[in-house]
């Protein structure tokens, strides 16, 4: 937990403008609005307090899952690296996950600027439940369901919030539609923001299976980032497109 030191605050109202959560309020002194603060340290590691008032403590769960989510330093336990999501979501393919016939979904919660509460990712993570999905195992959101089956989270940490938090999961393209469908729909009921990652294999000829149905959909297709599906793959038989 972040916090500010009533006794050395002096007012400067220098921090306010670095807590991207918009939680730092000044009265008579500096305060952190605790329900808002997703404790990403970023007040602190800023270092531009000029009496040192911030102080850092460890969290007892389950508060303790927003600084995993929302701090970039901190490496999470089923990954073993920092960041959201698996190495997957960021670099190279290294496992063989994404194999013809089944496109890689990542939900990309709370970005920028905005965060999360697990309750709205929840709502998402039970939506391409029901259309099939199968989600990471090595994912941190994976990580903090009672159900991988129906994407249900632990109840205690729903109302806990985050920078962000990344759902990856997998169909087979004949239920990408449906997905979709369902995700449409479940945007409806959360209150943030989140983006909608497809990773397919290209096909011999060149094409992308999930073009046909992006465009049946009216969905424009935007390459914002790319994994390159198979450079990293020791364990992936049968070569990469
Ligand atoms: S830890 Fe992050 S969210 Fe909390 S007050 Fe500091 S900058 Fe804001
Ligand atoms: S920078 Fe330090 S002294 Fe200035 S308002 Fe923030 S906590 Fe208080």
């Amino acid at each position: 937990m972040v916090r500010i030191d009533e006794d050395k605050c002096i007012a400067c109202e220098v921090c306010l403008p670095f807590c991207p959560m918009g939680a730092i309020h000044l009265n008579d002194i500096a305060s952190i609005d605790q329900e808002e603060c997703v404790e990403c340290a970023i007040c602190v590691r800023a270092a531009v307090c000029p009496v040192d008032a911030f102080v850092r403590e460890a969290a007892p769960y389950p508060r303790s899952v927003r600084a995993v989510f929302s701090d970039p330093t901190i490496v999470h336990e089923g990954t073993g690296i920092t960041g959201r999501g698996t190495e997957e979501m960021k670099t190279n393919e290294v496992t063989g996950r994404f194999k013809p016939g089944f496109v890689g979904v990542g939900l990309e919660f709370g970005r920028p600027g905005i965060g999360t509460r697990f309750r709205d990712v929840q709502t998402v993570a039970t939506a391409v439940a029901k259309a099939g999905a199968e989600f990471e195992p090595k994912n941190p959101v994976t990580q903090l369901m009672k159900d991988t089956k129906s994407g249900l989270l632990k109840d205690e940490i729903l109302d806990e919030k985050a920078m962000s938090a990344i759902i990856e999961c997998l169909v087979p393209v004949d239920k990408l539609k449906e997905l979709l469908t369902r995700v449409q729909e479940a945007a409806q009921h959360v209150d943030t923001v989140f983006s909608v990652e497809c990773i397919t294999r290209v096909a011999p000829d060149d094409t992308l299976p999930i073009d046909k149905i992006l465009s049946e959909m009216g969905i424009t297709r935007r390459i914002n980032g790319k994994t390159n599906v198979g450079l990293g793959r020791p364990l992936l038989e049968g070569g990469a497109n």
